[in-house]
């Protein structure tokens, strides 16, 4: 039996943080001070009508990410069933930026973040709309961008945002944005008529258009594109009387769909079965007494992910081993029967925040936003609080600390999945590094880490292991 160590104890109690590691290098996210620059929360988010992204049947939200201070990414896109055009130009979108970032600021040890999270704008009836905001801080500027997808069920098609609109009405809704943009602080007129007079510039530029609750079409400017307001982007809203003669047969019903949505959200897609989700129930509360036999917190984070999820909790219920979940909130909404099968099972939901971005380089009420919200899914699905949470890359300061209620928890073993994917060497780490009272980081998004899960559970029950959460391993210290 190995021996007990101070290090896993100093870990829990959230005595010993990262601070200096991650407040190293700090560059390049000035722009997130400002109102449009939070990640998820991008031009036009407020008007729409909230959309249930639990009532897409058989969505799955692709998840990519790190947990390290010297390569911190986090991207997400929906994959929703009958949208293949759609999720393929996401999937090429987030991929290029990804790969680029991973070679570059990754490599380099640059520091700098990439986020990218989504958020569905409309998904009723035949009309399909989500935006993704992508927050680049390798860069300079403010490395704020947005793009809306859009998907045409009825005609079975693929649109980018400027498809809202008629092609023969295209010059006259232009004129209406310039005519708005003119006299707004650092507007340039010159840099509109440049990007509008090249139609691959324009169409670049007319990237993120949504519809408002009361109908209006709404445009986000991404930086630069045409003209600096001192802070933030441009949103221009074109009124529902304006714009409405110029749009798009799908433009009119994808503006209907916003302002009414009349049904669920149904792209003709053959055959999508929900995932099972399996129903396992614990037998009353833990009573491991970690005093006297050998205990060990595995903590999964970034998920809910279908399937991988329901696989692990199979796995679990297998060895009855307890787990923590350090769960992300947009991901939560969208598999809220994933969080509530993860409380039943006796496992640990915990808070990861909403979109997974280095809360230290947020101002405060963003901190605490993007933490409540997460408690507040967490709490719908499983019907209770969370009381922990995980700093996304273990990046916590006295203002994270001050912004939230929720006690930090950091790890002490690093399996690194996101970077092997090999369900052997995965294992291999844990079993190896594993010691008593230790708190092992892997994510649930990954197969390959969830198909790691038996042989690390077969051996460590082996050699005398116990697996409990994370509050339960608090609490018996
Ligand atoms: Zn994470």
């Amino acid at each position: 039996m190995r021996t007990h160590t101070l290090v896993p104890s100093l870990l829990l109690l959230g005595t010993l943080s990262l601070t200096a590691a991650c407040s190293a290098g700090s560059s390049g996210l000035s722009g997130t001070a400002s109102p449009d620059a939070r990640p998820g929360s991008g031009p036009g988010s407020s008007p729409v009508h909230g959309v249930d992204p639990s009532k897409i049947k058989g969505l799955e939200i692709v998840n990519d990410s790190s947990e390290q201070s010297s390569c911190r990414f986090a991207t997400s896109y929906p994959d929703v069933p009958g949208a293949g055009a759609m999720t393929a130009a996401m999937k090429k979108d987030v991929e290029q930026r990804l790969t680029t970032f991973r070679e570059g600021a990754c490599a380099g040890g640059a520091g700098g973040e990439l986020n990218v999270s989504h958020q569905f704008l409309v998904a009723s009836g035949d009309a399909l709309g989500v935006r993704l905001t992508t927050q680049d801080g390798s860069g300079a500027g403010s490395g704020l961008s947005t793009r809306t997808y859009w998907y045409d069920g009825k005609a079975g098609t693929y649109r980018t945002a400027l498809g809202l609109v008629a092609e023969g009405s295209r010059d006259a809704f232009i004129t209406a944005l310039k005519d708005q943009l003119r006299g707004r602080e650092g507007f340039d007129g010159t840099a509109f008529d440049d990007t509008f007079s090249d139609p691959a510039s324009r169409d670049a530029a007319l990237d993120d258009m949504a519809f408002t609750a009361d109908g209006g079409l709404r445009v986000g400017f991404d930086r630069g594109e045409v003209g600096a307001p001192a802070a933030g982007s441009y949103l221009v809203t074109v009124s529902k009387k304006t714009v409405t003669p110029w749009l798009s047969a799908f433009g009119e019903r994808a503006q209907r769909q916003t302002m009414a949505p009349s049904r669920s959200l149904d792209l003709g897609a053959a055959n999508t079965p929900a995932p099972a989700v399996p129903t396992h129930t614990a037998s009353g509360d833990d009573d491991t007494d970690c005093k006297k036999v050998t205990c060990v917190a595995l903590t999964f984070d970034d998920g809910p992910a279908a399937p991988e999820t329901a696989t692990l909790l199979t796995y679990l219920a297998q060895y009855r081993a307890r787990a923590t979940f350090f769960t992300v909130g947009q991901n939560v909404a969208a598999h809220p029967d994933l969080v509530r099968a993860e409380a039943q099972a006796g496992h640990e939901v915990g808070n990861h925040s909403w979109n997974h971005p280095d809360l230290t380089k947020l101002p405060p009420e963003q901190i605490a936003s993007q933490l409540a919200r997460t408690s507040a899914a967490i709490k719908a699905a499983a019907g209770k609080e969370p009381t922990l949470f995980r700093p996304p890359y273990g990046a916590i300061n006295s203002t994270v600390r001050a912004a939230t209620g929720l006690s930090p928890v950091l790890w002490d073993v690093d399996t690194e999945d996101w970077k092997y994917p090999d369900p052997n060497k995965v294992a291999q780490t844990v079993i190896d590094k594993a010691q008593r009272n230790s708190v092992v980081l892997m994510h649930d998004i990954h197969p390959t880490s969830v198909a790691a899960v038996p042989q690390i559970l077969r051996t460590l029950t082996a050699r005398g292991y116990h697996f409990v959460t994370v509050s339960h391993l608090r609490a018996t210290l």
